[in-house]
């Protein structure tokens, strides 16, 4: 096995070149490669130069990720010092930013001297997304070279910039225009200039940061306030700027690892980087080769171009597939393009898209009324109305129509995949493809294996999620999949406890101060009350056999014609952009409570949030003991990226690994006990969940033993 950084001389300049695929990450082995090549040059009289290059196409990306779960990247030489012996070198020390260098990758470039790139290199700091700050320096040393504004932006963001920026500013010293495999060689020829000149070493401990003043603090802190509420790193990594303004580098550099220490300690930290290994655990399917080869997808034919259709068709668009969108009826066509169209502009009006992009999309999907146009696509995605006999037809439709080796695919949210599939003559062609409202923005995209889905449709479906960015997740198919099958107690449980006394903005303040974007009550409003009340009538057995209690409160808005925000009014009164208080809701809630014998009462907060979360928690442990899910991640990854869970609570399992099982159980079997036949009929404990919590342990064991 090759150095993971190898070590070579040209003349009196020496070229230290990592070489540790696929991204350089700076595990232990880099780094102490890095310091002993390191040592070599400084003690060698020959040489009067470094350049650290890459062999990869990444200069670094930073922190080796194996390492860093493990929590193992306190092992000697430790990044930190590792940097800071580069930064002193007597030698200046040239960094050849080929390509992205981020995290500790970027801090490597920021401690040496001088910083060369390609025009396509890009540098950041993205560690706030992992809930902590760059702890090698990068919060000290970026200030000093781009000014504490730009620092601050890019720290408390994490997005990494364009090399041309970053030339402007000062982080860059000179970008290499010739062809990228010279630049190695232009980067040797930059060094042997410097020495010419007599280039001095630069160290940032000799630069200063002008203070921005603490009204730019205050501000851009009000600025973000929203996007980052409940979040921990992104203040810290403030704090560390704001450091970097008023103390020398040495003593700054403490205050990072001071604070870097107190991030890593946080739950949010713990949530965050939880959430970064969930998502790339979930596109693992146990049993199934990742190297199954895939079928192409160079054509798609969705069905259906009211809300979701029309979504869908945007995210191929938006990445160059051209999609041939088919209604039943040219005014339903015609609407579906037009809102199409809307949508784009209204991204070009913000600037996000230029008026021949607009036209360039449009001109990527076409409208059509015929089913033969889907005779040669590679992929159909239904989207037409929630009902099992249309979904037949279209399915019966499309297996007489499409090309073998065509992939089927249903956008249903909660329907039956295996009955659908047994429409066709080919149920191994067909899988569940549930995307998410709205469909053009929402990440989450929960794949449905069918019974007989065919490994090679399960890839090809998983790799084109990626390519249309986004988050794919499989699940087992079952009433609602993953992610609406554990939403259903969580809104049953909102629903109940209006009956039981508490109040729509009760419980929506308990939820959004707990982290979520939305209460339940205002979601449900959102979502259209109509919405739900015809999901159940769709499934009555399901919904009203065991206690219809909980659906009084919507059924009677239903009855009432309060669909939401969509009439006006449902749990609240809708003027506009503004709601208030609708307070028909508490006195209908007082008469139904009488008629399902039900006593009214205060409910704290604590119990709105344990009835509203637990009982998700619940399901999601039957789900995975069920087979649904393979993994309790791959739960946590669903509700972050489809239902408005705060990342930097991991999820409702990691909530659950966080405030410990056995709270989890001892909290439902109490209500269990305590709210009569409603709590003996719902709040039965999962038996995988009452195994755990009795073996002290948690879901990410759980998960760890699965996968060994
Ligand atoms: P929608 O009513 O907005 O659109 C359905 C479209 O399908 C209509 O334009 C209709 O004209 C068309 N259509 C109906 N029958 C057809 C047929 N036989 N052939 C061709 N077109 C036909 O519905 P939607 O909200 O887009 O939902 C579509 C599917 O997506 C449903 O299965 C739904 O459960 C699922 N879904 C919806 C959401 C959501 O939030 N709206 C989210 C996820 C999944």
């Amino acid at each position: 096995m090759s150095s993971p950084a190898l070590y070579s001389q040209h003349d009196n300049i020496a070229l230290i070149t990592l070489n540790a695929p696929p991204v350089n990450g700076l595990g232990q082995a880099l780094r102490s490669a890095i310091k002993a090549a390191f040592e070599i040059a400084k003690s060698n009289a020959e040489i009067d130069a470094i350049v650290i290059a890459s062999s990869g196409k990444l200069f670094c990306g930073g922190a080796d990720i194996a390492e860093f779960a493990a929590g193992g990247f306190h092992t000697e030489p430790m990044l930190p010092g590792l940097l800071t012996e580069l930064e002193n070198s007597p030698k200046p020390i040239i960094a050849a930013v080929n390509g992205m260098a981020l995290g500790g990758g970027f801090e490597l470039a920021l401690a040496c001297d001088y910083r060369m790139a390609l025009p396509s290199a890009k540098c950041g700091l993205p560690e706030v997304n992992i809930g902590i700050l760059p702890g090698a320096g990068g919060t000290q040393r970026l200030p000093r070279l781009i000014g504490a504004e730009m620092a601050t932006q890019m720290v408390t963001s994490g997005t990494a910039v364009a090399a041309q920026k970053l030339l402007e500013a000062g982080a860059i010293d000179r970008i290499f225009d010739g062809e990228p495999s010279a630049f190695v060689d232009a980067a040797i020829d930059y060094a042997r200039e410097l020495i010419a000149q007599n280039a001095p070493c630069k160290t940032c401990a000799d630069l200063s940061v002008e203070h921005p003043g603490e009204a730019f603090f205050t501000e851009f802190r009000k600025s973000i306030a929203r996007k980052t509420r409940g979040f921990f790193a992104p203040e810290k990594n403030i704090q560390c700027i704001e450091a970097a303004c008023e103390l020398p580098l040495a003593e700054g550099l403490e205050k990072e690892t001071e604070l870097f220490q107190e991030c890593m300690q946080t739950p949010h930290a713990r949530a965050q980087q939880h959430i970064f290994f969930a998502e790339r655990a979930a596109t693992k399917i146990p049993g199934v080769d990742p190297k199954t080869p895939l079928r192409p997808i160079k054509t798609v034919g969705i069905i259906g171009a009211g809300t979701m259709g029309g979504g869908i068709a945007m995210n191929f668009a938006n990445v160059g597939i051209p999609v041939t969108l088919l209604e039943v009826k040219a005014d339903a066509l015609e609407r579906g393009l037009a809102v199409i169209r809307n949508n784009y502009e209204i991204s070009a009006k913000k600037g996000r898209l230029t008026d021949a992009q607009v036209e360039e999309r449009m001109g990527l999907i076409q409208g059509s009324l015929d089913y033969a146009d889907l005779a040669e696509v590679d992929i159909v995605i239904e989207a037409v109305f929630e009902n099992m006999d249309i979904k037949k037809q279209v399915f019966a439709q499309l297996d007489k129509t499409c090309k073998a080796g065509a992939i089927l695919a249903t956008n249903t949210s909660t329907l039956d995949v295996d009955e659908i599939a047994a429409a066709t003559s080919r149920p191994n062609d067909v899988i569940g493809l549930h995307f998410f409202s709205p469909a053009n923005v929402m990440r989450l995209l929960e794949i449905v294996r069918g019974a007989q889905t065919a490994n090679d449709v399960l890839m090809t479906t998983i790799k084109m999620a990626q390519r249309i960015r986004k988050m794919p997740v499989v699940a087992g198919v079952c009433w609602g999949f993953i992610g609406n099958r554990g939403l259903e107690p969580y809104g049953r449980e909102a629903s109940r406890l209006v009956l039981e006394g508490a109040s729509p903005e009760q419980i929506d303040r308990v939820l959004y101060d707990w982290g979520l974007a939305m209460g339940l009550p205002s979601m449900i409003d959102l979502a259209g009350i109509d919405v739900g009340y015809l999901t159940r009538q769709g499934n009555r057995d399901m919904f009203y056999g065991r206690d219809p209690s909980y659906t009084a409160v919507c059924d009677k808005l239903y009855d009432q014609g309060h669909y939401g925000q969509k009439t006006g009014t449902g749990f609240y009164i809708y003027e506009g952009r503004d709601k208030r208080r609708n307070p028909e809701v508490s006195q209908l809630a007082q008469a139904l409570a009488a008629e399902h014998g039900v006593e009214q009462r205060d409910i704290s907060d604590q119990e709105i949030l344990e009835r509203c979360l637990f009982p998700l928690i619940n399901e999601g442990a039957q789900i995975l003991d069920e087979g649904i899910a393979y993994r309790a991640s791959d739960i946590d990854v669903i509700y972050c990226n489809g239902y408005g869970f705060p990342v930097y609570r991991g999820g409702p399992m990691q909530y659950a690994d966080e405030i410990g099982l056995d709270t989890v159980v001892q909290a439902l079997e109490t209500y269990q006990n305590e709210l009569g036949g409603y709590g003996q009929t719902w709040f039965q404990v999962s038996p995988l969940l009452k195994r755990l919590a009795s073996e002290g342990k948690s879901f990410k064991q759980y998960d760890a033993e699965q996968a060994s």
